[in-house]
């Protein structure tokens, strides 16, 4: 959600505690709320009110030329408009207070308190309604056929408000970009015919054997990973897929140039 909420800047301080909306993931047992990006930024503490901090200046967040501070939008539709949103993401309903930053299309708050915890209203496998929480390093929204299919723990969505502490619903989440996915699985294959034409020239070149073993692996490597992308339900690991894959045909190359 950074960077996008475009330039309007108006900081004020409000009296009414503000409704707003954020995308997030949770994750792992005990769950833990995180934001969604690309960095791996660390978790919310999302039992308690907290109070924004700007980790770039040290500076009192929210700050008019910076990017600090809590970040949300008005409507959960409005989540598109600023962010990118993946399968999988949850929304918060949030509660924001103290000074806050108006932009054109969100705000950035000093204090956040998170209310509630929506998970998309489809089940993560197949798309029919959910009513079910399967927890796991990503926690996913389930329909009762899968999760019986599944044979992993589910909870119901009064369970799943025990677990997490703040109350948990099933909403109806903006659907991921399929050009995501497509592009994604389009990269994974890519690289994978790369990963094919060093092993090819390793064997036309009468490599050593270390350095074939080392293309084969680098091969069977990225082909999985093609696999495991087209079979993925989002694009959230493509990303960190791509960057084994270009440390597959690195490695290969490597072996190829200086191995021999
Ligand atoms: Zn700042
Ligand atoms: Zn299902």
């Amino acid at each position: 959600m950074r960077q996008r909420l475009h330039d309007l800047e108006l900081g004020v301080e409000v009296d009414e505690p503000l409704r707003r909306f954020k995308l997030a993931v949770v994750r792992g047992t005990p769950p833990r709320v995180h934001p969604v990006g690309r960095y791996r930024r660390r978790s919310y503490e999302h039992l308690d009110p907290r109070r924004a901090v700007c980790h770039r200046h040290g500076h009192r967040a929210p700050a008019v030329d910076c990017t600090c501070g809590f970040h949300a939008v008005s409507t959960i539709d409005g989540l598109e408009r600023v962010t990118t949103v993946l399968a999988d993401s949850v929304i918060l309903d949030v509660e924001l207070g103290g000074t806050v930053i108006e932009h054109e299309r969100g705000v950035r708050a000093e204090e956040q308190a998170v209310l509630g915890v929506g998970f998309p209203d489809r089940c993560s496998w197949c798309s029919a309604a959910a009513s079910l929480v399967v927890p796991g390093r990503l926690w996913r929204s389930a329909c009762v056929g899968c999760s019986a299919h599944l044979a992993r723990r589910a909870l119901t969505r009064a369970e799943a408000t025990a677990e997490l502490g703040v109350d948990v619903s099933f909403v109806r989440a903006p659907a991921e970009p399929r050009r995501l996915r497509s592009w994604g699985i389009a990269r994974a294959v890519g690289m994978t015919l790369l990963s094919i034409v060093v092993s090819v020239l390793a064997l036309r070149s009468s490599a050593a054997a270390t350095t074939v073993a080392i293309s084969a692996v680098a091969l069977a490597t990225s082909a999985a990973i093609t696999v495991a992308a087209a079979r993925s339900r989002s694009a959230r690991p493509h990303g960190d897929w791509f960057v084994a894959q270009c440390a597959c045909v690195t490695l290969a190359s490597l072996a190829l140039r200086f191995v021999g």
